[in-house]
């Protein structure tokens, strides 16, 4: 085995002396205490302001299966990579969750859950690997590994800091004060024994064992430039000792496993089982043909476009939650569960490609959902999106909360017959529009019967009920000698401007005497 550095060069490699060795951090964080299969797991987005379907797709399978376990679900901020941070965007991911309802708990005991705030951890386990000779400071510039990339690709070489290509890889310790003597700053790579001719098994909860061939990169563990750890050793110094049962990620990842496993071994430490989820899919609108989202073309792929547009956030969990865990539409439909939340969800079951988001099928789940809706939620929800996202036409239809009440209580009262046609906040709002003047728009088109109007106007009294109101109407009928139906469509058309409405004697009663006579003569 080789030699590795002492302490007092450590020290200077590292720019600080290690805080704790890792027998210190075992005691500083110890096994958590909790039933036997719990899950832990973990949401670890990278501060980047955008939280997209793919993120509430881990997040969704990191909640569920830690909160149906009796397990913990931790939300950690990878911000180890100062360029690509936006300003709020950890205020951005914290709201997401809120509004989706993943509460996390992020017990100070393991913390922090900044990575930018553990720097002291990952410094001690990088000078454990450098004490054992596991890990090295690697001195090259950006220039000198362009040239290295450069030779590699003009030779066919695989690129990388890797075997002889990896200069410093053996470096002397009297080299390494030489460098740091001229003010040098190393970054510590992990000094790769792995024999790429050779494969590793690895293990993906959903795609069983997956062998690669082992990884012979000196990989980055600390950059240089910050002093912050790669996403590679955050993922091991952090997981080991929050100890997270199950690490759900992006299929990007995959390629990293063999490296993984790699620096768990070296620690002599258990890998979590990992879930390695597939990217999302849609229909392309042009070619008709499935194809992976993109984050130019398709706008719906940021959680954000969601909540603009008022979707309900319950059904996209619903519906997200049954691309996850295909059994639980069934269940829901047969009555077993009322919501995703009461399903179990088996994460062998997670779909290994092509998940696919169908925008269609969201719009089923959005009106069953809203369809379960009690008025005064619906009221309640629709007001939060106006004030959040509404103009200033969505702010006017909210001003009466009695007539929007009014207005959303129409055929909801029979469990049986309730209405199914309200998708999301914004076209609820849009689909009830002709209840107030500023927004009626009046049919031009229809050829109205002037008269059958006129009858109507004659005998209409708004307090009449139910049968007495539609006995006038066959009244009419009768007297003109037309249809029933065409008397009613030439009322609905007149007050509603439109064709298909619901139930048009509770139309006139919420929209009042007023209204329906103004609106009725104006047609004439
Ligand atoms: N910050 C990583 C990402 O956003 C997290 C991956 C992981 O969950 O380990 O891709």
């Amino acid at each position: 085995m080789r030699n590795g550095l002492k302490p007092d060069l450590i020290e200077r490699v590292l720019g600080a002396k290690p805080k704790y060795t890792i027998a210190e951090l075992e005691e500083k964080f110890p096994a958590r205490n909790l039933p036997e299969g719990a899950y832990v797991t973990r949401f670890a987005p990278s501060p980047t302001g955008f939280m997209h379907l793919g993120n509430l797709y881990s997040a969704l399978i990191d909640f569920k299966l830690a909160s149906q376990s009796g397990g913990v679900f931790m939300l950690r901020i990878e911000d180890t990579d100062t360029k690509r941070e936006v300003e709020g965007a950890v205020d951005i991911v914290k709201n997401n969750m809120r509004r989706f309802g993943f509460k996390y708990n992020n017990d100070e005991k393991y913390g922090p859950y900044f990575q930018s705030q553990r720097k002291d951890i990952y410094r001690s386990v990088a000078a454990d690997l450098l004490a054992k000779g596991l890990a090295y400071p690697c001195f090259l510039t950006a220039t000198e590994m362009e040239e290295i990339r450069a030779k590699q690709n003009a030779a066919g070489f695989a690129t990388g800091i890797y075997g002889e290509f990896a200069r410093d890889r053996d470096i002397s310790e009297e080299e390494i004060i030489k460098h740091l003597d001229n003010g040098e700053v190393p970054s510590i790579r992990l000094y790769s024994t792995c024999n790429p001719e050779q494969r590793i098994f690895c293990k993906d909860a959903v795609r069983g064992s997956i062998s690669f061939p082992e990884n012979n990169e000196d990989l980055v563990l600390i950059k240089s430039n910050d002093g912050l750890p790669t996403y590679h050793f955050a993922h091991l110094c952090d997981d080991h000792f929050m100890h997270t049962t199950h690490v759900v990620r992006g299929e990007e990842w995959l390629p990293s496993l063999p490296l993984h496993y790699q620096l768990f071994r070296m620690m002599g430490w258990n890998p979590p089982l990992y879930i390695h989820t597939a990217t999302l899919d849609k229909i392309d609108e042009e070619t008709g043909k499935q194809r992976k989202m993109s984050k130019r073309k398709d706008p719906e792929l940021n959680v954000e476009f969601f909540f603009a547009a008022g979707w309900p956030t319950v059904a996209l969990i619903e519906y997200i939650g049954n691309i996850l865990a295909s059994g639980y539409e069934e269940a829901k439909l047969k009555g077993q569960v009322k919501s995703f939340w009461e399903y179990e969800m088996k994460p062998k079951k997670i779909p290994m490609s092509g998940g696919l988001f169908d925008m269609k099928k969201l719009e089923w789940w959005a009106k069953e959902h809203i369809a379960t809706l009690p008025v005064s939620e619906l009221v309640q929800k629709i007001v939060d999106w106006v004030n959040e996202y509404g103009d200033s036409v969505h702010k006017e239809q909210i001003r009466d909360i009695d007539y929007l009440t009014g207005a959303l209580s129409i055929e909801r009262d029979n469990p049986k017959r309730i209405r199914k046609d309200f998708i999301t906040w914004k076209q609820t709002l849009s689909e009830i529009a002709y209840f107030w003047d500023d927004l009626f728009v009046p049919n031009k088109e229809f050829e109205f019967n002037k008269d059958a109007l006129n009858e109507f106007l004659a005998t209409f009294d708004i307090a009449d009920d139910k049968d007495t109101w539609w006995n006038k109407i066959v009244a009419v009928a009768t007297k003109l000698g037309i249809k029933n139906g065409d008397v009613a469509m030439n009322l609905r058309v007149a007050v509603t401007g439109r064709t298909n409405t619901p139930d048009l004697y509770s139309v006139m009663q919420v929209m009042g005497e007023q209204r329906v006579k103004e609106r009725v003569k104006n047609a004439i």
